[in-house]
């Protein structure tokens, strides 16, 4: 592969889950990569773990998980519209969203592969789970997975660090399962068990959550990006893309980007990889406009942006007489049950749910966010809930539908005047009921544990789930990407991150975009001498 000029041979955009994994990839093999991100490298100090006021930091808004309240210089606007309208949660600097994020890393199952064979909803993705497995499983090396392994839910997964110790809550949740006879498993969680790659073990003293300062917490800027740098790429950070420019044979050339002080810049590559995130990616493509592709980049199936995926969630709680005291511990292993995961003849919506258990939160989480009252009944049922709950989250699929969905919001700009995106977002029966079900499930589970009280929460869309914008497929008609990411409509354009999912499964996506990331520059790699 050889670039221009002024160019290189890659130049990514964005600097999460999928660009981290990018770029390192490319460059370990000898491509010369350049990434573009809007943020910068974040220190220990931006973190509330840092302190022994976690709780209280959390709810000043600079550490807000919503760009829309924490109104940081990188951050952009997200508007939102629809019967849900979801307030979006993100973040914009080096290692994206993975630097806020939970860490939990559960694969899609094989079924989520197949959904329109299985089920006749959505469509099948190109490829099968086989093709992403070794790419899940070098990504967790990448990354430093604890789990145990054995799992009958996910029997391929084999962690490369051994599983983090077991909460009481986690032992409580166990043995409702128990009762039931239904599956539950330990999480594979980005907390390191042990030293790891050169990161020191997890301490357990603090919420690791908004941003682990002593990188003992899997996020992609003390990852994958140590590694990528070290490999000759170059990150160039408070860089935010405005568009990407075509040339006269409709080629992707680079792209025009502003710099800190609001300068304009282009930089050119034989190859263009979009990872700006499920809402960023569709927001740029549709803000590429040209002579060539008048109605945005890569958008000749008109899909960009559409078929929007959040996953919908419920929460349960349930009050216990046992004081569970890992309610301010990160790096435990929180339990799963995948029983109701796959489509049963005996229910009333297709696919299915994770049920996701773990202690509730600290005082000031639980005072503020359980509905504890004010005034002379405080103390008394604060000392019923606090530390006595545990929280059972169902997560559930959420299938593609085009009204749900990224528009641009020509009246609502970021800080470099570039138009903002609007979410359309509302909920489908289908959801409705799997949620409802979830709830129901949810509350028996709780109670073979042994709840004394349990209390229910609204079915919300969950907000840090961007999946299905740019889908893949293997007709051009009905996807943005192929089965290698490539753009159908450009021939070196590439997209990567959760807008190329097909359908959403019932987990986080982020082990699936860090795998689809290894997969696709090890395409880019491939046909290199094609670009
Ligand atoms: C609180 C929280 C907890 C979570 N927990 C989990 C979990 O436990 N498990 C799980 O699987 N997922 C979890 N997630 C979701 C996970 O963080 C995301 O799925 C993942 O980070 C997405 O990766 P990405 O590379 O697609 O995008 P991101 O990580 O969001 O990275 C995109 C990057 O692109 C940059 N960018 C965007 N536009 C431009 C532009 N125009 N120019 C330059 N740069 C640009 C952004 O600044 C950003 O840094 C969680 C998210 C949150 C908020
Ligand atoms: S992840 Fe572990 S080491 Fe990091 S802040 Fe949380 S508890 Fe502390």
């Amino acid at each position: 592969m050889s670039a221009g000029a002024d160019g290189v041979d890659v130049l990514v955009i964005g600097s999460g889950a999928a660009g981290g994994a990018v770029t390192k990839r490319l460059a370990e093999k000898g491509a010369r990569v350049v990434c573009l991100e809007q943020g910068d490298w974040r220190k220990p100090s931006d973190f509330p773990s840092t302190g022994f006021d976690y709780e209280a930091q959390m709810q000043r808004p600079q550490f807000s998980f919503s760009p829309n309240e924490r109104k940081r210089p990188e951050d952009y606007p997200v508007a939102s519209a629809g019967q849900n309208p979801p307030d979006i949660e993100m973040a914009n600097g080096v290692g994206g969203t993975t630097v806020h994020w939970n860490a939990q890393f559960l694969r899609l199952h094989r079924s989520d592969f197949r959904v329109r064979t299985l089920d006749g909803h959505a469509q099948d993705w190109p490829i099968r789970y086989e093709d992403l497995v070794p790419y899940y499983e070098a990504n967790e090396r990448e990354m430093g997975v604890s789990g145990l392994n054995g799992d009958p839910a996910n029997p391929d997964q084999s962690f490369p660090l051994p599983v983090l110790p077991i909460g009481i809550a986690e032992r409580v949740a166990a043995k409702g399962f128990n009762r039931l006879g239904w599956h539950w498993w330990f999480f594979g969680l980005g907390f390191l068990s042990r030293p790891y790659d050169g990161r020191p073990a997890c301490d357990f003293n603090a919420q690791g959550w908004y941003g682990c300062g002593a990188s003992a917490r899997a996020s992609i800027d003390v990852t994958y990006w140590p590694k990528a740098i070290r490999n000759g790429a170059v990150l160039k950070t408070w860089a935010r893309v405005r568009e990407i420019s075509v040339n006269a044979k409709g080629r992707a050339q680079g792209v025009i980007y502003y710099d800190q002080q609001g300068n304009l810049h282009e930089q050119r590559a034989r190859a263009v990889v979009v990872c700006a995130n499920g809402i960023g990616t569709p927001r740029l493509l549709l803000n590429s406009k040209s002579r060539q592709f008048p109605n945005g980049l890569a958008n000749s199936s008109g899909l960009v942006g559409k078929g929007l995926m959040l996953h919908g969630g419920r929460g349960v709680r349930g009050v216990f007489p046992e004081c569970l005291d890992n309610y301010l511990h990160s790096g435990y292993a929180p339990v799963y049950s995948q029983q109701f995961y796959e489509t049963s003849t005996r229910r009333d919506f297709v696919r299915g749910y994770t049920l996701l258990v773990g202690a509730r939160g600290g005082p000031l989480s639980t005072a503020l966010g359980t509905h504890v009252p004010w005034g002379k009944d405080h103390h008394r049922v604060m000392r019923q809930r606090f530390p006595h709950l545990i929280q059972v989250t169902a997560i559930g699929e959420d299938l593609p539908d085009d009204a749900n969905c990224i528009e641009v919001d020509q009246n609502l700009k970021d800080s470099n005047g570039i138009p903002a995106p609007r979410v359309v977002y509302s909920f489908s029966t289908n959801t409705r009921k799997l949620l409802d079900h979830g709830a129901s499930m949810a509350r028996e589970m709780l109670r073979a544990a042994g709840a004394i009280e349990i209390h229910d929460e609204e079915p919300y869309p969950w907000t840090s789930h961007f999946m299905g914008t740019a889908r893949m497929g293997s007709d051009q008609k009905t996807s943005v990407v192929n089965a290698w990411n490539r753009t159908n409509d450009v021939p070196n354009l590439f997209v990567v991150d959760g807008s190329s999912f097909v359908t959403g499964g019932a987990v986080g996506p982020t082990p699936t975009i860090g795998a689809l990331a290894l997969r696709c520059a090890d395409g880019i790699w491939e046909h290199r001498r094609e670009l």
